[in-house]
């Protein structure tokens, strides 16, 4: 075979990103919703799709929708950009702020994501770790970005996987502290009913993520979209796909939107429900869990790799590893899924664990009632 040339140095050694997509019957590994986009929702998309027009190239920047969110923000249609998932901005900050001779300051352990971006398009990556307990060196962080070097800081809020939001003081004084381009990425916001979107007004330099994948629903669909000051969106503009947002998601991102109030219960028994969860953690012997204001609890237990692979190879539950993750060691990841689902867990949660102990571990508070399979719709 007639050979061919290397690639680009920097991604000699890169291995491909994993999301250990495996199959299981309980998956609560990926942070999705549990439920399909409600009844209501679903039935709009398909009277949408009566004349809909696969063969025409969709709005490039998804107008309508744009608008929409827009409103709904109290902010300008010129401050939003929608895009494929949250993952296209993601990559897209790289394509404007990043770079060879450009630095991302990085607030570990968190999404992987961040890094990788970084390390695909060449930017050098600045680490500040997280305390043993996954608190944020605050002081060490605004030291850093102040020095004048930092072209992109991310701080996850809640951060992905530990769960926590970051202080609002704390990012304000960030966003004082330099002219980098401040990510706050609320992926989880609408779980924790917390956002930096007031401050739009006041910071050219902060850039907010949402996504669809999440609270509404639509990981299926790839679609999310940044808040930021119409200086910051006009470099996205440059570097985006022009039809990242294929027609279909713009619909029914659309037809989301505009029931956003039907997502509202939903996202009040996740947090419910996660609360739940997390108390059931705590009293598990072994266990070590932290709160989260998101829809996953990061959790740790000794030998949690074999424990995760118990849960799979046995019960076919699938939780996300993280044991041999760097600052993640012996942590397991759980979406809050549905209460069937976090019972099945739970359930072979304590057998594992009572195996260990040699002795019985009860489960409280989680009897197998009878439960609607979706009680909103
Ligand atoms: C899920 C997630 C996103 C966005 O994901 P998309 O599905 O691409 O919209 C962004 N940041 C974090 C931390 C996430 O967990």
């Amino acid at each position: 075979m007639r050979p061919v040339r290397p690639a680009r140095a920097v991604i000699a050694d890169i291995v491909p990103y994993d999301a250990k997509n495996l199959p299981a019957d309980v998956f609560i590994s990926a942070n999705e919703n549990p439920d399909n986009p409600p009844q209501e929702v679903l039935d709009e998309i398909e009277a949408g799709l009566a004349d809909f027009r696969f063969n025409r190239y969709p709005d490039p920047l998804a107008g309508t929708l744009r608008a929409m969110i827009a409103e709904t923000c109290g902010i300008a249609p010129e401050c939003v950009l929608p895009g494929n998932g949250g993952d296209e901005q993601l990559f897209n900050i790289f394509m404007a702020w990043g770079g060879p001779g450009r630095k991302l300051l990085n607030i570990t352990p968190t999404f992987s994501i961040y890094a990788y971006n970084a390390m695909i398009t060449g930017t050098e990556v600045v680490e500040i770790p997280r305390s043993d307990d996954f608190k944020i060196d605050e002081e060490a962080v605004i030291e850093r970005a102040s020095q004048g070097d930092i072209d992109i800081v991310v701080v996850g809020s809640p951060n992905n996987p530990t769960g926590d939001l970051a202080d609002e003081a704390f990012m304000l004084r960030l966003l004082d502290s330099t002219d980098a381009l401040v990510l706050i990425d609320e992926a989880y916001g609408e779980y924790s009913a917390f956002s930096m979107l007031p401050h739009l007004k006041d910071y050219e330099n902060l850039l907010i993520l949402h996504t669809f994948s999440k609270a509404y629903s639509l990981a299926g669909l790839r679609l999310g979209y940044i808040l930021a000051n119409p200086s910051v969106i006009d470099e996205f503009l440059k570097v985006r796909q022009n039809y990242s947002i294929d027609a279909f998601a713009q619909l029914a991102g659309e037809c989301c939107w505009r029931h956003r109030d039907l997502f509202m219960p939903r996202i009040g028994r996740t947090v419910q429900l996660r609360e739940e969860l997390y108390a059931t953690l705590r009293t598990v012997p072994g266990v070590e869990v932290w709160p989260s204001d998101a829809n996953y609890l990061l959790f740790r237990i000794e030998n949690a790799h074999e424990v995760w692979k118990t849960l799979y190879d046995k019960y076919s539950v699938l939780v996300r590893d993280f044991s041999s993750a760097p600052g993640l060691k012996d942590c397991l990841r759980v979406t809050v899924g549905s209460k069937d689902e976090l019972r099945r867990f739970l359930l072979a949660l304590c057998e594992i664990v009572g195996e260990r102990l040699g002795k019985n571990v009860h489960l409280n508070g989680w009897e197998d009632e009878q439960e609607g399979e979706d009680s909103d719709a």
